[in-house]
């Protein structure tokens, strides 16, 4: 018996119980390690790539106490404990131009948002409540001391941790390194992934679609799918259902890549003859989920188990049909290969509840993932599916902006029914 056999007991090889989704997936995300190569990059560079590195500030930020308000610093011991105080302007400090003298008694300094407190400062009145006029300025009581500054430090302190390694780099990211002063950064080096479509009836673009015939998709999905993700992808092309051919690609595959995704032959007619293949080269396991679409899949390695750098990569075998690949892409090998890529943790995403507009037929026993609409009905967000639900009918995905998440024991759905769904899209 092979170690990843070992590992997962009964899940292997079709067994009579399906899996469920979620123990699928935290089985597979168990299971793969980060690789580990990494490289110095130039900030934009680093651009959707994850943190190889802990960034410790390097200064207090902000470096100055700083006024939060634009309007009047002072010291709060002149105040009147009731009644308005009247105080001499001594000058100006604006951002980027201190005010460089110490404040004395009897005085204020006018002072903009961001402009360091000058020495003496330990309050700012904003504006809209002062009375301004030759040189002097008016103000109402009920000021209190500390108030309108912000203080050195407040948000990171010199020393302290500022972004955890295994962050994604997003713009907010991007915007805090630079915050720092800091001009470039250790990333992981970008995940590489092979992929390719099995099949004898399946043709690519270019060349014409006899009868019996039809034009690969599910390598276009995984280009984009891949993409997205920020990996380097090598597209091997169509594999016929051949087992001499098979074993040679996956070899090669692995070779150059961290992991390889094949679509098709993985379901139960046809996993036997890429079952054998796949078991000479190396441990893969055969599961059904109890997920519509997406019940077959393939999961393991091809080479030595936890090798980085043996020449091994991990191999998810998806389903053919094409919707079913994208479905079980995005559950399965999505988590799986931002681990991989180095990402911690890796983040579930959100399942939002909404309304239903619709009445959906559904057997309790597996997962559904239907393609869903969101929209906005008045003040409300709603949901309803794209329509017909084949799992291979791509237009289902082309037109869903969600996953209507139907759970395992679920059964059906009347319209008004709140049901979770998994946005698609987001915005950052
Ligand atoms: P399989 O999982 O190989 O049994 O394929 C299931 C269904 O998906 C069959 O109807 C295949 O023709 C179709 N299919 C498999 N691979 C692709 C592909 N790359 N592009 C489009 N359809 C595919
Ligand atoms: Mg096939």
């Amino acid at each position: 018996m092979t170690s990843l056999a070992r590992q997962f007991g009964r899940h292997d090889s079709y067994t009579p119980d399906a899996l469920h989704v979620d123990l699928g997936r935290q089985l597979i995300l168990d299971t793969v390690r980060p690789i580990t190569g990494s490289e110095r990059l130039p900030l934009c560079s680093a651009l959707g790539r994850v943190l190889a590195e802990t960034i410790l500030s390097p200064i207090d930020v902000p470096a100055h106490d700083n006024s939060a308000m634009d309007g009047y610093g002072l010291r709060a011991d002149d105040l009147a404990t009731d009644g308005d105080t009247t105080l001499e302007i001594a000058g100006t400090a604006l951002a980027g131009q201190p005010f460089e003298q110490r404040l004395q008694p009897g005085q204020c300094v006018r002072i903009m948002t961001g402009a360091r407190v000058p020495a003496g400062v330990d309050t700012v009145v904003m504006q809209e409540v002062a009375r301004a006029a030759a040189g002097q300025v008016t103000l109402p009581p009920g000021q209190r001391k500390g108030q309108n500054i912000r203080r050195a430090g407040e948000d990171l302190r010199a020393g302290t941790p500022a972004l955890p390694a295994g962050r994604l780099i997003r713009p907010a990211e991007l915007g805090l390194i630079a915050s720092l002063g800091i001009g470039n950064v250790a990333v992981r080096r970008r995940l590489r992934v092979a992929f390719f479509s099995t099949g004898d009836e399946i043709v690519s673009i270019g060349s014409a679609a006899r009868e019996g015939q039809i034009y690969d998709s599910n390598r276009y999905t995984l280009f984009g799918m891949l993409t997205r993700l920020g990996f380097d992808v090598i597209d091997i092309g169509v594999v016929r259902d051949d087992p001499h051919t098979l074993e040679t690609t996956l070899r090669d595959a692995a070779t150059r890549a961290d992991a390889i995704i094949t679509s098709g032959g993985v379901s139960v007619g046809e996993a036997d003859f890429t079952r054998d293949v796949m078991a000479r080269l190396g441990e893969v396991l055969f599961w059904k989920i109890a997920m519509k679409p997406g019940r077959p899949l393939a999961f393991g390695r091809i080479g030595k188990l936890d090798g980085e750098g043996d020449g091994g990569a991990w191999l998810f075998g998806l389903p053919g049909n094409p919707v079913a690949a994208m479905v079980a892409f995005y559950q399965f090998a999505r988590p799986a290969l931002l681990r991989l890529a180095g990402v911690d943790p890796v983040a579930e995403p959100p399942l939002l509840q909404v309304g239903c507009t619709q009445a959906i037929r559904k057997a309790p026993g597996r997962t559904e993932f239907l393609r869903g609409v969101l929209f906005r009905d008045g003040t409300d967000w709603k949901v309803r599916t794209t329509g017909p639900q084949g799992s291979g009918l791509l237009s289902s995905m082309a037109d869903a902006n969600c996953f209507i998440v139907l759970g395992q024991i679920q059964g059906n759905v009347a319209a008004g029914d709140l049901v979770q769904v998994q946005v698609l899209d987001g915005i950052v």
